[in-house]
């Protein structure tokens, strides 16, 4: 939204409709928003993001990062299909933690790890534990810590 018009929409909301816009939602460097922020007085008008606009920022800069950086790209490094799998990840990390900013930054965190792992390293101590965890490590781990698999259930109920 142009900025003019954002300034336009929301002064005229006290006068034609006796409201107040309170949230504003636009990308990371909206003009729109830095117009209308005070226009109630100050900070009257908070900003909220879309979580795919970010996501898709954090896309852009690890492949902007990518190319510009020598010995980056290659086929154990940062490699498209690992920044998509981040990015899917990074969404996954803000979505479930909307509200709580430092549980938010402890999943992006461990969705970093998670991402980064792989079956000579192992990097899964920060994800999340649990049978409803997105981490397939933990889940397994859980698993072999005395839950039986289906089959076993099945198993112990036939033999007693
Ligand atoms: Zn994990």
């Amino acid at each position: 939204m142009e900025s003019v018009g954002a300034h336009r929409i929301f002064s005229r909301s006290v006068k034609s409709r006796q409201l107040k816009y309170t949230t504003y939602y636009g990308d990371g460097d909206s003009k729109g928003f830095l117009s209308v922020q005070n226009i109630y007085g100050i900070n009257s008008v908070c900003k909220l993001e879309c979580i795919g606009h970010i996501q898709k920022r954090v896309e852009l800069r690890l492949r902007k990062l990518k190319s510009k950086t020598r010995g980056l790209s290659g086929k154990v490094k940062l490699t498209d299909a690992f920044i998509d799998k981040l990015q899917n990840y990074y969404g996954i990390a803000i979505r479930s933690n909307t509200g709580n900013l430092k549980n938010m930054q402890q999943s992006v965190i461990s969705a970093l790890f998670h991402c980064a792992s792989n079956k000579n390293k192992s990097m899964h101590g920060q994800c999340p534990i649990g049978k409803e965890s997105w981490c397939f490590y933990q889940q397994g781990k859980l698993w072999q810590m005395g839950k039986p698999s289906v089959k076993n259930t099945l198993a112990c109920q036939i033999i007693f």
